[in-house]
């Protein structure tokens, strides 16, 4: 690959969208192999009982491995949980099993339950350039422990009716968590997903995201790609199931733009590469 430029700092990148089904997973895994083919070391954490992220990276996540469950219920280090990513150098994947699920519960009574994850990234000594963090449909203690451990959210939203609808509730729990817990957090990045540009509706809705949100949305938008929904019955990233794909490209120009950005560089969509 080409290389991008690398963050002074790892950027731990939060996707959310309390919405099932929007392209959280899809974005996570796929943004994170991209950035990892641009040259960078990449950590995805799911955070998703689901474990769909592990599974669309080839992870196993059957309910023995070490997971994300034993880092954040058991103060297990991170370390021991995180595995390597087949077929793609610098990603590496925190699975999640299904103990997840009661982890929502377990939390409450734990101390220090909302920053149990930040705690564990910040004892983790491996350098890592980004930390993409897989969120539950839903706003409860696994995705506020994932708002108190990263600076950035990341919004993907899906070009339909009703894409708004229901943002309100996962801004105002941003502002809350960087109100009291953590004062970094902020809303860095909204990615357009599932983008048909040739129907009314899709275009519509891009431009009432890009009038509420403005500079925060890419200029990269990811259209809706047969080829990224596959990749993932495969154990694969559409990167390296179908890499010269539509679908394929547009995350990677997406992370580039997210890497340009990061540096504070002018992201220019005329000069936009079509490949690493
Ligand atoms: P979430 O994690 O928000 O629930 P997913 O990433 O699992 O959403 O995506 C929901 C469904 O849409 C999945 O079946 C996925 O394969 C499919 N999907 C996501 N992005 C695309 C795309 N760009 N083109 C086609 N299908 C997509
Ligand atoms: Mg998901």
């Amino acid at each position: 690959g080409e290389g991008l430029p690398r963050p002074e700092q790892t950027r731990v990148i939060v996707v959310a969208n309390q919405k099932g089904g929007v392209g959280k997973t899809t974005t996570t895994v796929n943004l994170a192999a991209s950035l990892a083919l641009h040259g960078g070391r990449v950590l995805v954490v799911d955070l998703d009982p689901q474990g769909n992220a592990s599974t669309a990276l080839g992870i196993d996540h059957h309910a023995e491995v070490p997971s994300i469950y034993d880092v954040l219920v058991e103060s297990k280090p991170l370390a021991d949980v995180v595995q390597p990513v087949p077929d793609v150098e610098g990603l590496f994947c925190a699975p999640a099993t299904i103990d997840l699920a009661g982890a929502e519960i377990e939390l409450v009574s734990l101390v220090a339950r909302e920053s149990r994850l930040q705690r564990a990234i910040q004892s983790y000594e491996q350098p890592l350039d980004y930390i993409l963090i897989d969120c539950p449909p839903s706003l409860g203690l696994l995705t506020v422990n994932a708002l108190v451990a990263g600076q950035e959210v990341l919004i993907p939203i899906q070009c339909e009716y009703y894409a708004l609808e229901g943002l309100g509730q996962l801004l105002r729990n941003v502002d809350l968590v960087r109100g009291h817990l953590n004062p970094a957090l902020h809303v860095s990045t909204v990615l357009l997903t599932m983008y048909d540009g040739r129907t009314r509706l899709a275009s519509q809705v891009a431009e009432e995201v890009r009038n509420h949100f403005g500079d925060e949305v890419l200029r990269t938008s990811i259209p809706r790609s047969v080829r990224i929904s596959e990749a993932p019955s495969y154990g694969q990233t559409v990167l390296t199931y179908d890499p010269g794909s539509s679908g394929a490209l547009s995350y990677l120009e997406a992370a580039r733009e997210l890497a340009l950005r990061g540096v504070g560089v002018r992201y220019d969509p005329t000069q936009a590469h079509l490949g690493v």
